[in-house]
């Protein structure tokens, strides 16, 4: 399963970096899955709890984000938010767009819980 591994390597660097942090646990997390990203949401809430068992990250409140995908035509100059499988401008059908939106895979915000003293 895809989303497992890329759980596993995201709860990691949650991890490290909630360390550096001081943090002994990992409260919550948003993250950012855009239509290109190529990561399902679904299969990634599935997957979280699982990579996260036994880490500082276990029992965090995951929350995604999807991020539709946006394109800028070329030729038209219209933006629109066409079906990812096309890719095309939804306006005047050209294929000259560039991608503005839906490539992420980030985690867009996280918030710790560092112990006093
Ligand atoms: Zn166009």
């Amino acid at each position: 399963m895809h989303e497992l591994s890329l759980a596993q390597s995201m709860v990691e660097d949650i991890v490290a970096a909630a360390r550096r942090e001081g943090a002994d646990r990992i409260v919550r997390i948003r993250l950012v899955v855009g239509a290109l990203s190529g990561v399902d949401a679904d299969a990634f809430e599935f997957a979280f709890p699982v990579a996260a068992e036994g880490t500082p990250a276990a029992g965090a409140d995951l929350r995604i984000r999807e991020v539709p995908l946006a394109v800028h035509c070329r030729d038209c100059g219209a933006t629109t938010s066409p079906d990812p499988l096309l890719c095309r401008c939804e306006t005047c059908g050209s294929a000259a767009v560039d991608v503005t939106a839906g490539r992420e895979l980030k985690v867009e915000a996280l918030e710790i819980h560092v112990p006093v003293g």
